[in-house]
């Protein structure tokens, strides 16, 4: 049994790594200020004796009592809409908020593990993406505040690592999608799926042609942890390397729930990336890890969560 400290802990994808841990019989202390995410997720783990959660903006100092084993950073706004929203608060848990984790990782001997993201490589001239490809991020652009953030992330994570000899994990996080997720988190498979399922236009950002590669929550989750157990340091990219264009995502979301929504355009976000997909050679080789849910199947399941938050009243 490991004691673990999961940053982002109420989140979408903290709240289903903190699933996956109790499940394995490990301990987990999830910290969260809740400015995106929400006891809601993690309610059902309130009363576990191996659970606890402690409301806390990661930005300030992080201490945790007793020892640590496991550091995973998870905490940041991570929707476009979100992140557009808090600029300052997202720059600043991707810079503070990991040096902090970082601190508190190092200060407990623990491992430490940062959730970065495919917007690593911004709009990409490289199609896919392996981890050795530097990017093309607009350091100025809106979506910087995200990007940046999270490049540096991976900057003083490394840093730490090489300085401190702290041991350290970086997943760079592909378009993932699943229960949980806030039906107004803004990103598309939510969108589309809550649109169908009220019999609202599906909301196509430009012409639709843009691509990205979905991957279903309980896959990059498995993902995760085959990563935190190895060897390997990374950067490693996890995703689903099924690629789709909006207009594609569109089709399938409206066949799967069986609405007849119309589709409606609207401007293209600025700097948004063309196009998206992961290189998971380094995934499948080094941590014999894949995706196993494809895209239907996992908007499935999501479309069977938003019709019961949907019917409950809580979307
Ligand atoms: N998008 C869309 N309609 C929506 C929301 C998003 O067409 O209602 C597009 C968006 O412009 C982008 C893609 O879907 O090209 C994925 O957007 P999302 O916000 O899900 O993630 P990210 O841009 O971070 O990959």
């Amino acid at each position: 049994m490991a004691r673990i400290v999961v940053t982002g802990g109420a989140g979408f994808l903290g709240s289903h790594l903190a699933d996956a841990l109790i499940a394995r019989g490990d301990e987990v202390v999830a910290l969260d200020n809740l400015s995106t995410g929400t006891t809601t997720n993690i309610e059902h783990l309130f009363g576990h004796d191996r659970f606890s959660f402690v409301r806390h903006d990661v930005t300030n100092h992080i201490w945790v009592p007793g020892p640590v084993d496991t550091v995973l950073h998870f905490a940041s706004p991570a929707s476009p809409i979100d992140y557009l929203e808090l600029p300052i608060q997202t720059l600043k848990v991707g810079s503070l908020g990991t040096h902090n984790a970082l601190g508190l990782a190092r200060a407990k001997g623990a491992k430490f593990m940062l959730a970065s993201t495919s917007e690593v490589y911004g709009d990409p001239t490289v199609h896919p993406q392996p981890e050795s490809y530097w990017g093309n991020v607009n350091p100025v652009g809106p979506r910087s505040v995200y990007d940046e953030a999270k490049r540096f992330a991976e900057a003083m994570t490394l840093a730490y690592h090489r300085s401190h000899g702290l041991e350290v994990r970086i997943v760079r996080i592909f378009n993932t999608f699943g229960e949980r997720m806030r039906a107004d988190d803004g990103r598309v498979v939510s969108n589309f799926i809550v649109q169908a399922l009220r019999g609202e236009p599906l909301t196509i950002y430009g012409d639709g042609n843009q691509t990205r590669s979905f991957c279903y929550v309980e896959d990059e989750i498995r993902g995760f942890l085959a990563l935190l157990d190895s060897e390997h340091t990374g950067p490693i990219n996890i995703g689903n390397d099924g690629e789709f264009s909006m207009l594609e995502l569109a089709e399938i979301v409206l066949e799967v729930t069986g609405s007849s929504s119309p589709v409606t355009h609207r401007p293209l976000p600025v700097d948004d990336p063309m196009q998206r997909r992961p290189d998971l050679t380094l995934a499948r080789t080094l941590l014999g890890w894949k995706p196993t849910i494809g895209l239907r199947e996992g908007v499935a399941r999501t479309a069977e969560y938003f019709r019961a938050e949907i019917a409950a009243g809580r979307a």
